[in-house]
């Protein structure tokens, strides 16, 4: 990721003062500008605000301090009257919508798999950690009255992150050995972690 910052110019205005350097008239404007965090290219928050003085005729840029009242104090208030646009905002305000946008669809997925675990159905496919770093899929192959029998994945990975590989493996990982989970398990499996999700076509 590439940090920087960058600079906007907010406000203008004429200072009503000669340049204290060159001495020109009507050269000397105030200029109010905000400086924000960039990531790549994309505004992430605002910054400092800074007000300052700089004269078309020499290019010197001044301070407020280096001003003469009662222009320092009108430069001061006007920096603080600008407002910081929204815009500076923009990265912030993306990762905040995806971050509950991702909440919500874990919120669903959890309210999912406590539905199907009491109305198991052929062909779910349950997300298993069936011991420590071990991560698979079951598939419901068949369902008698008291227990659920699963077709297991031929693969298993080391963690969470690695089951989509699995998953791009396609249907014909599952193996035609079957395994056995008593129904009245399963809810005890999901609190205890054993079953993380289960999804449903
Ligand atoms: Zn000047």
């Amino acid at each position: 990721m590439i940090f920087g910052t960058r600079s906007s110019i907010r406000k203008k205005q004429d200072a009503g003062l000669p340049c204290p350097h060159c001495h020109a008239e009507h050269t000397l404007q105030f200029i109010v500008a905000q400086e924000y965090v960039i990531i790549a290219i994309f505004p992430f928050f605002p910054s400092s605000k800074r007000g300052m003085a700089v004269c078309s005729n020499c290019h010197f840029t001044f301070h407020p301090h280096q001003l003469p009242e009662p222009q320092r104090s009108s430069l001061y208030a006007l920096t603080k009257q600008t407002r910081t646009p929204p815009w500076t905002f923009t990265l912030s305000i993306i990762l905040l919508i995806m971050i509950v946008v991702g909440k919500c669809g874990d919120a669903r997925q959890e309210k999912h798999t406590s539905q199907y675990v009491l109305d198991p159905r052929i062909g779910d496919v349950y997300t298993v950690k069936p011991y420590e770093r071990e991560y698979t899929f079951y598939k419901v192959d068949s369902i008698s009255s008291d227990s659920l029998y699963f077709l297991e994945n031929r693969y298993s990975v080391e963690s969470e992150k690695g089951l989509s590989q699995i998953e791009r493996k396609g249907d014909d990982a599952f193996s035609a050995h079957r395994i056995a989970w008593p129904k009245k398990k399963m809810k005890a499996f999901i609190t205890q972690g054993v079953i993380l999700k289960i999804e449903r076509e």
